[in-house]
């Protein structure tokens, strides 16, 4: 079995509010090895982007972490200095970011930005002599031009003096995508990478990122509202509520046999190509973490919840074989 790259312990963001403090993740654990696919799934406002966030150590103020720890390849992040921190971000753990035009520099050219990271990194070396900075310059720029042939930017010695403007959606998507492989990082956290994007750019852009994890042996997490795209891509899946993992298992378990009423109704509320609309069914009320009960979180929206429910905190539980669930239904709890 391959090593552990990436390890979420315990993990719990605070932020302070003016009716107390409030969990957007709560007791988070992942564990993500080489090579891993993993698909981090759930609504708006369940704690999957703060989790990316707090991952690289950029939680927005005036949030932070309360318990547990980051590990990356065995060493905790919370130990490293700012530079040591700075050095880590981009070069091991890399993140695609939602929207591709807030992510691009509008004043820069694609070809600069996606060199930037190169040069921050210092891959060629030779800061000092003349000579070296020339030669330096011409291996990044051909490091650059090989990096957006490669994620399927068309004519890259042209297109790396275009600016973000002049690029479509697709094509911003995938500049974005080559600056975070730039410096070959060993994880790549990519927080809804194709929402902009039609269907068509979403398949290609999803068919790179496979084709990247397979060559490279990219270990990625992949930040998704979307179940279906998350059971396609991902070797396995965590399902988050209300800034917890509510299930956890390999794609064939959390798909063919969900076993937390949120993750069905997940499942039932996704369009289907053979059904109609009816057949849609939403999961009714939303997510408000200033109000959650003491027991389980998603009990107020729940259909199968039972007074126990909205007193008692489920535990998240192994139902075997490696499948997690959080739910007094489980286990024999109710
Ligand atoms: Fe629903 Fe109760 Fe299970 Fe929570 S613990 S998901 S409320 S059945």
């Amino acid at each position: 079995m391959s090593e552990v790259a990436l390890k979420l312990d315990g993990l719990t963001v605070e932020f302070p509010t003016k009716r107390g403090p409030i969990k957007v993740v709560n007791q988070v654990n992942l564990n993500l090895r080489t090579g891993e696919r993993l698909g981090l799934v759930g609504e708006s406002g369940s704690g999957k982007s703060m989790t990316l966030l707090t991952t690289l150590r950029l939680t927005p103020h005036p949030g932070r972490i309360t318990q547990g720890k980051v590990l990356y390849q065995g060493q905790d992040l919370s130990s490293l200095d700012t530079r040591s921190m700075r050095s880590l971000r981009g070069k091991d753990l890399a993140m695609i970011f939602q929207d591709p035009m807030t992510t691009l520099n509008p004043v820069y050219t694609v070809g600069e930005q996606i060199r930037e990271a190169l040069k921050v990194h210092n891959i060629y070396g030779g800061k000092s002599l003349p000579w070296r900075r020339q030669a330096r310059r011409q291996a990044e720029i051909g490091r650059v031009v090989k990096l957006m042939d490669e994620v399927g930017i068309p004519s890259p010695e042209e297109r790396y003096e275009n600016y973000p403007h002049e690029f479509s959606g697709g094509m911003q998507q995938r500049a974005v995508i080559a600056v975070a492989l730039s410096c070959n990082p060993k994880v790549l956290l990519a927080d809804e990478p194709t929402t902009s994007l039609d269907v068509t750019v979403q398949a290609q852009i999803m068919a790179l990122l496979e084709r990247i994890s397979l060559e490279r042996h990219t270990s990625i997490i992949l930040v998704t509202h979307d179940l279906s795209l998350a059971a396609e891509f991902c070797d396995l899946i965590a399902v988050m509520y209300a800034g917890s993992i509510v299930e956890r298992g390999r794609v064939d378990q959390v798909i063919d046999q969900p076993a937390h009423p949120y993750t069905r109704g997940l499942l039932n509320a996704l369009p289907r190509l053979d059904g109609n609309r009816e057949s849609l069914q939403p999961i009714p009320g939303e997510i408000d973490l200033a109000e959650l009960p003491e027991g389980c979180a998603f009990a107020p929206r729940c259909s199968c919840a039972r007074e126990k429910c909205f007193r008692v905190q489920p535990k998240l539980a192994s139902i075997g074989n490696a499948h997690w669930v959080s739910c007094h239904l489980q286990g024999g709890e109710s």
